[in-house]
Formats: C-alpha cells, structure tokens, sequence
C-alpha cells in the first residue's frame, strides 16, 4: 500500500507536468520529472517511477491533454517485467515495493487455468478497498496456432439486418435483438426531445444498458460461430459495412451502430482459443459477385436478393456475400483458385 501512494505520488508529478506543458512526450516527461519524484519518493524502484511516467503521458494522450489524469491514493500500477516476476503456474510472484522485493502467493479462478502456459505481457496490481485484497490484472499472449493442410473456411458476412451470415447457412438475427434495439431508439429519441436533467440522466443510463445489450449478443453470436465445425473464420475488412447499408431510412441508420469492431474481436479471440483462425478478406465486390460464377455486376442485387444475370442463381443476398467470402478466405490461403464454385452447399 506505500508502494501504491509512493507510485501515485510519482503519477501525478507526471501528469502536472505534461498538462501543463501540454506535452505527451515521455522522454520530455523524464528530464523534467525525474529527480523531482526521486526527491519526493526516494524509495520507489526507478523502473516503477517510469511505469508512472509512462502511464501518466498515455492517459493524457488518450485526453490529447484536455484535463489532468489524477491518481488516487490506491489507484492500479503497471508492472512491467522488470519489476514483477509472475510464476503462473506456481501460483506466486515476486514483485518490487518501496520496501524492496516482497513474495506474495496468489490464487487463479478455475476458467482461466487454461492459460496458465501462455506468456505474460503486462500486468496491473489493484486494489479493491472493501475488502482489503490485491488484484493482480495479467495480459498473456501465445502464437496463432499454426495452418495445418486441412482447413475448411466459413465464410462471415456481417450487416445491419443480419447481424452475421455465414457461407454455411447460418443466419443470426434474432428477433429480440431487433425489439430491444427498437426499444431503444424510441426511448432515445422521446428522451431526447424532452432534454430535462433527469431525461438526460436516463439516457446515460440507458446508453450503459444498450452498449452491455450489444456486447452480450456479441458474446453470444460469436461463441456459436466458433463452435461451427470450420477451422478457419473468414471476415471482410470492416469499412463496408457503413457503406453497404446506405440504403436504409433514418430508423435503419439509427440502428446501425452495432459494434461490429467488437464482434470480430470476440470471433478472434474465442477461435483462438480454439485453435482456430480468423481471417480478413478484401471487402470490395463481395455482395455484387456471383457466388457461383463470379460475375460481378452490381445490379444482380436487389435488396436481400442476389439474382445473376449471367447464370440464373438465386440466393440471399447476404449469404451469397458470406459465401464469396468464403472463397476469398480460401484465396487468401493461397490453397485453391478465387472463383472455386461452392457447390456443396447449393
Ligand atoms: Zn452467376
């Protein structure tokens, strides 16, 4: 706990000194900081004092120095590698204080055992203090496991009116999600007009629900994807989706910002964990193509259907997108030729 004041001491030295120079530069930070909190802080471990500064210049880049980032009395530290040493699978670290290194055990949550091998990138001590106990917050990291020969590529669309369709059949659009985000939007709206404290504190309120709304439905969504028997997850690059949906009315706009960002996030990292992967596919041309032939011609889609001018096959528009991507996926593999006709699944 006198590590954490002296670290918050070494914090807020450090954001005085670049809201006030409105400088985020940490080498800056250093040469005018540096002998000030050692004067004040004399026992801090130095590799500490710059975690301070490092983190001090990063929080008031994120505010492009707008406001001062003040540390509390116990708020999280960083420990970087040099000042921790985290034996996961033993369950103990060794960790510097202000009162040299100390030895403390630890305890791991039954879920995250798995990744117990993986390598530590950072970590954050916190403490929580109802209860007096530390926390120690660790980020780990492992290879992406490796292509093996056999793989078999699904293909993801994702929309506004689906959320994601795969080249398997696959549709998620579940009815609820388009009710509550309704719901939403109307309250948002009629809270809006009315523009009162208390309507803008329920707005507040209800932006945190929608937000946790759109992520639970992410985590769902995506924990089913994966567990789709493919090992490898196709997505197109991101910008289209904004474009593609141009089309809607003001309502459709509204509801359009879903976290589509957060939703391939969650597809990576779970995949991952599977030892599977996710890859990104060139966006352009995939709801005009052809799933079949590959002529690509933008009129061959009217709204949700796909109709080819050139052969006569007729889908749904966004699964004959998620299939191209498929065969873009398969592409990239640089395992067979782009316009492979996905006749299996016809
Ligand atoms: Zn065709």
């Amino acid at each position: 706990m006198k590590t954490m004041r002296d670290y918050s001491v070494a914090f807020n030295v450090c954001s005085d000194w670049g809201y006030e120079s409105h400088s985020t530069s940490k080498i800056g930070c250093h040469n005018a900081t540096y002998y000030k909190v050692r004067k004040l802080v004399p026992n801090l471990p130095s590799s500490l004092v710059q975690g301070a500064r490092d983190c001090a210049c990063e929080s008031l880049k994120s505010i492009k120095c707008r406001s001062k980032p003040i540390s509390k009395e116990y708020s999280a530290m960083r420990y970087n590698s040099r000042v921790i040493r985290i034996y996961l699978e033993s369950g103990y670290v060794t960790i510097a204080t202000s009162d040299g290194r100390i030895k403390a055990l630890f305890g791991i949550p039954e879920y995250y055992k798995r990744y117990l091998t993986w390598k530590i990138k950072s970590s954050d001590l916190s403490l929580h203090k109802n209860d007096n106990i530390f926390y120690l917050h660790c980020q780990v990291e492992t290879d992406t496991p490796k292509i093996t020969s056999e793989q078999n590529v699904l293909g993801i669309d994702r929309g506004i009116v689906n959320i994601a369709v795969c080249s398997d059949n696959t549709f998620f659009n579940s009815s609820a999600v388009k009710n509550t985000r309704a719901q939403c939007a109307y309250l948002r709206a009629k809270l809006q007009s009315k523009g009162t404290r208390s309507a803008k504190r329920k707005l507040r309120r209800l932006s945190g629900r929608e937000r946790r709304f759109v992520t639970d439905v992410n985590h769902c969504i995506s924990k089913q994807i994966v567990q789709l028997p493919y090992t490898v997850f196709a997505l197109e690059n991101l910008k289209k989706i904004r474009v593609k949906k141009r089309r809607g009315k003001t309502f459709n706009r509204k509801l359009s910002n879903w976290s589509f960002y957060e939703l391939e996030q969650f597809i990576r990292y779970k995949a991952e964990n599977l030892g599977k992967r996710v890859i990104t596919v060139d966006a352009r041309f995939t709801s005009q193509k052809c799933s079949a032939c590959g002529h690509t011609y933008k009129g061959n889609r009217n709204g949700s259907q796909y109709l080819c001018r050139n052969c006569g096959f007729e889908l749904h528009a966004d699964l004959n997108a998620s299939r191209n991507i498929a065969h873009d996926g398969i592409s990239v593999l640089g395992r067979l030729p782009v316009n492979q006709p996905n006749v299996a699944c016809l």
